[in-house]
C-alpha cells in the first residue's frame, strides 16, 4: 500500500522546528517530481521507497538533512536530478549525504552481478568486504550516509518478495553477515532485529515458519507467567518506594534461533514457554536500577553465571543494562534486563543518538567512542589487503560479544569473547605478543590459551631475549588465538622469515606428523599429494604457518578401514541417525517404546531435558500426548561414517590425567571403544584408546590437542 507523505511530515513535526520540517517537504517534491511515473517491482509507485525510508529515521529522529538525503537517496541515479541542483537547493550536507549513499548503491550493483549463481550459504565473501570496506569509509566520513543506506536495506528487505528468488537469497544473505551486524554494532537494536528477523525468514523458511509456531502455540501460557512475574516485580518495587516500567516482551524471531543452536550444542533443553521471552525494566536511575536487580534476586534464586553488569563495563557500542536471570515461579528460568531511561535510549537508537535533534550536544563522548573504534577498523583494514581475511577479522574482531580486560595499569582494552592473554598481548602491541611467554591473570600465571573473563587484569610476561612466536599460535585447534588480526600478525612474522628457516622447520613439523600419524610416506611425495613442486616448497608452507599438518592429515591415509560392525561397541545411547527438520544439532535418541528402525515413519518428541526423543508415526505412547505442540518433525540422516583408530599416549603419571585425555577426546565428539593402562618404569604410563573417528583430519585434531596435556610426552596413532 502506497504511503502518503503527510505521515512524513506529521512524524517530523513532532521534534522538528518548522523551518527544517519545511526543507523536509522540498526534499520531497524534488524526489517525487523526479521519480514521478516510475514504479518500483512490487507495483507501487516508485516515490513511496524513499519516503518509507525518510519514515524510518524519523522514528530515529533524525535531523532534517538526513531526512532529506533520505528522500532524495535515489534521484542521482534514476532522474534528472543533479549534484549541482541539490547543492543549491538544499546545500552541501544533503548532497555529500545523496551521494555517498549513491557511491555505496555503485558497489552493490557491481556484487549483484557478479555474485548472480551464489547459494544460500555461499557467500561471496570478497564481494561482500568490499561493500563493508566501502561502507566503513563512507561511515567515517559521515555516519549518516550508513544510517540512510540501513534504513533503504530495511525497506528492500521489506518489499524483497517482489524481487527473483537468487536475487532475494543474495540480498538476503548480504543483509545478515554485513547490514545487520553494523546495525547492532552501532546500537541501533531495532533495524538490526529486523534486518536479522527479515532475512532469516528468506533464507530459512521452513525454521522460521517453526519458531513462529512455536511462538504462537505457547503463548497463552507464556502470557499468564507474564502478567505473574510483572505484577509481584512491580508490587515488590512499589513497596520499596522505586519507580519503574516493567514488561515482558517475546523474543525476536532470529535471536530465538541463535539461542535454540546455542542449547543445542550444549546439550541443554530449550524450554518452549521460558526461552521464548524475556523481561525488561526500565528504572529512573542508576541507583534504582541496582536496587531492583537486588529485589529480584530475593524474589527469585539466580542462576550463577547469567550476571552481567553492562552498567559498571559498557558493552563497545556503549550499550549499557544490568542482565541476570533467575528460576521463578514453578522452577522456570528467565532473563531480566534492567537499565535507565537514557540507557534505554542508546540501546534503542545507538550512533544515531548523536543526531537526534533535541539531543542537542549530549552524548558526545559516546559518539567519540564510536569513531575510535571506526579509525581502529580502517587502520587494520590497511593492513589486511586481502578481502578474505579482511572478511574474517570483521566477523571475528568486530562484530561479536566483547569481554573487557584491564592492563596492570587499570586502563580497559575490549577483545573478542574467547580471546586468550596471547590476544591481548597483540592487542596492546605486536612486539610484545611476538615476544609473549606467559601470562598473569590477576596475580595468578595463567596459559596462554585460556579465555579471558570480563574484569580480568592482565600482565604479559615477555622473554627477555628475541623470540618470535611460535607456528603452534596458528593452529586453530590448540585455540591460543581468537582474533583473526593477531593471527594476522603472527602470519605475517612468519612469511617474513628467512625461507631456509621456514624449511627447516616445516621439515621438523612434517617429519612428526608423519610419526605421529604412523605413515611412511617419502617428503617428496607429501609434497606432491599436496600439489607443491618440491619437498622444499612443502616446508616452506608449513613452517611459514601457509599450511597446517591438519589440512595434510587426510591425504596421508587416503584409505581408511570403515568400522567393522563390532558387537561389543556398545549401541550409543544418542543416535546421530535422526535429524529434527531444520535443527540439524539437535540431541535425539531412539524410543526404547518402538524401536525405530531406519526407513520407519517417524515423528520427534521434545523432552524435558534429554532432546528429541523418536518414535515410530505408530507408537501407541505418542496417542496419549495431549501436547501435540511438543511433536516436532524428523528425519532419517545421513549416518555418518566412523573409523576404528587405535592411539597410545606416553606421559608422565599423575592424577586425572586419563581424564583429561579422554575430555579431549569426547569434546571432539568422538566415542571412546576401549582404553587400556599399563605402568611403566620410572613413573611413566602408557594409555592404548581405541577411538570411533570420522577419519584423518579429527585424528590428527586430536593428535596435536592430545599433545599438549599436562605431562604428555608421546602421542602416536598405532599401525
Ligand atoms: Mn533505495
Amino acid at each position: 500500500m502506497a504511503i502518503s507523505v503527510t505521515t512524513l511530515l506529521d512524524k517530523a513535526q513532532e521534534y522538528l522546528p518548522s523551518d527544517k520540517v519545511a526543507l523536509v517537504q522540498e526534499a520531497y517534491e524534488v524526489a517525487e517530481a523526479g521519480h514521478r511515473g516510475q514504479m518500483r517491482k512490487s507495483g507501487t509507485p516508485y516515490i513511496d521507497h524513499p519516503v518509507r525510508v525518510a519514515l524510518f529515521l524519523a522514528d530515529l529522529q533524525l535531523d532534517s538533512h538526513t531526512l532529506s538525503g533520505a528522500l532524495l537517496h535515489d534521484v542521482l541515479e534514476d532522474t534528472k536530478v543533479t549534484e549541482d541542483e541539490l547543492e543549491r537547493r538544499f546545500g552541501s550536507d544533503v548532497r555529500k549525504l545523496v551521494d555517498g549513499v549513491t557511491k555505496l548503491n555503485k558497489i552493490e550493483d557491481q556484487t549483484s552481478r557478479a555474485g548472480g549463481s551464489q547459494s544460500v550459504d555461499g557467500a561471496h565473501s570478497g564481494l561482500q568486504a568490499e561493500s563493508l570496506r566501502k561502507m566503513l569509509v563512507a561511515m567515517a566520513e559521515d555516519v549518516r550516509v550508513i544510517l540512510i543506506k540501513l534504513a533503504d536495506r530495511l525497506h528492500n528487505m521489506q518489499t524483497i518478495k517482489a524481487l527473483r528468488p537468487e536475487t532475494q537469497f543474495r540480498i538476503a544473505r548480504e543483509t545478515l553477515d554485513v547490514y545487520a551486524p553494523l546495525a547492532h554494532r552501532l546500537g541501533i537494536s531495532n533495524f538490526g532485529w529486523q534486518l536479522e528477523d527479515l532475512s532469516f525468514r528468506c533464507l530459512y523458511r521452513e525454521r522460521y515458519r517453526e519458531i513462529s509456531k512455536l511462538l504462537a502455540t505457547s503463548r497463552q501460557r507464556r502470557e499468564q507467567f507474564i502478567q505473574e512475574v510483572c505484577s509481584t516485580l512491580r508490587k515488590e518495587v512499589a513497596e520499596a518506594g522505586l519507580k519503574a516500567e516493567i514488561h515482558g516482551r517475546p523474543k525476536h524471531i532470529y535471536s530465538i534461533h541463535k539461542k535454540m543452536e546455542r542449547y543445542a550444542v550444549q546439550g541443554r533443553d530449550f524450554d518452549q514457554i521460558y526461552d521464548l521471552f524475556g523481561f525488561r525494566v526500565v528504572a529512573e536511575d542508576i541507583a534504582s536500577c541496582y536496587a531492583i536487580l537486588g529485589l529480584v534476586h530475593k524474589l527469585w534464586r539466580p542462576i550463577r553465571g547469567e550476571f552481567d553488569d553492562y552498567v559498571a563495563n559498557p558493552r563497545e557500542n556503549m550499550y549499557q543494562s544490568l542482565h541476570t536471570a533467575v528460576r521463578g515461579p514453578s522452577n522456570a528460568s528467565f532473563e531480566v534486563q534492567i537499565r535507565t531511561h537514557r540507557m534505554h535510549d542508546v540501546a534503542e537508537y545507538g550512533i544515531a543518538a548523536h543526531f537526534r535533534y533535541k539531543e542537542g550536544g549530549h552524548g558526545d563522548h559516546r559518539f567519540d567512542a564510536q569513531m575510535t573504534w571506526l579509525r581502529q577498523i580502517l587502520e587494520w583494514q590497511q593492513e589486511q589487503p586481502a578481502a578474505e581475511e579482511f572478511m574474517e577479522s570483521v566477523k571475528t574482531d568486530i562484530f561479536p560479544d566483547q569481554v573487557f580486560v584491564y592492563t596492570p595499569k587499570g586502563e580497559v582494552r575490549e577483545l573478542p569473547t574467547g580471546a586468550t592473554p596471547l590476544d591481548f598481548a597483540y592487542r596492546i602491541h605486536t612486539e610484545l605478543g611476538h615476544q609473549c611467554v606467559g601470562a598473569k591473570v590477576n596475580g595468578k600465571l595463567l596459559a596462554l590459551d585460556s579465555a579471558l573473563q570480563s574484569g580480568d587484569t592482565v600482565e604479559i610476561v615477555a622473554s627477555k631475549v628475541r623470540k618470535g612466536p611460535s607456528l603452534d599460535w596458528l593452529n586453530r585447534d590448540l585455540g591460543f588465538l581468537k582474533t583473526a588480526n593477531a593471527r594476522d600478525k603472527v602470519r605475517s612474522w612468519f612469511r617474513r622469515r628467512a625461507r631456509t628457516e621456514n624449511i627447516e622447520a616445516g621439515r621438523i613439523l612434517l617429519d612428526k606428523e608423519l610419526r605421529r600419524m604412523h605413515v611412511g610416506i617419502a617428503e617428496e611425495d607429501v609434497a606432491a599429494l599436496m600439489s607443491y613442486q618440491s619437498a622444499d616448497d612443502l616446508f616452506a608452507a608449513l613452517g611459514s604457518g601457509g599450511v597446517s599438518t591438519q589440512q595434510i592429515a587426510p591425504k596421508l591415509l587416503p584409505v581408511e578401514s570403515p568400522l567393522p560392525p563390532d558387537s561389543t561397541v556398545a549401541e550409543p545411547d544418542t543416535s546421530d541417525s535422526v535429524m529434527v527438520a531444520g535443527l540439524p544439532n539437535m540431541l535425539t535418541r531412539l524410543a526404547h517404546c518402538c524401536h525405530p528402525l531406519a526407513g520407519d515413519n517417524i515423528v520427534g518428541f521434545v523432552t524435558r531435558s534429554r532432546g528429541v526423543s523418536v518414535h515410530r508415526e505408530s507408537c501407541r505412547s505418542l496417542k496419549s500426548v495431549d501436547e501435540s505442540g511438543r511433536l516436532v518433525p524428523v528425519s532419517w540422516g545421513v549416518r555418518d561414517r566412523r573409523y576404528m583408530t587405535k592411539i597410545v599416549v606416553v606421559a608422565w603419571d599423575r592424577v586425572g590425567l586419563l581424564s583429561d585425555i579422554t575430555g579431549i577426546v569426547s569434546s571432539e565428539g568422538v566415542n571412546i571403544s576401549a582404553v587400556r593402562s599399563s605402568h611403566r618404569k620410572q613413573g611413566t604410563v602408557t594409555e592404548l584408546l581405541t577411538l570411533q573417528t570420522s577419519g584423518a583430519a579429527q585424528l590428527s585434531r586430536i593428535l596435536s590437542k592430545a599433545e599438549e596435556v599436562k605431562g604428555v610426552i608421546s602421542v602416536n596413532r598405532t599401525g
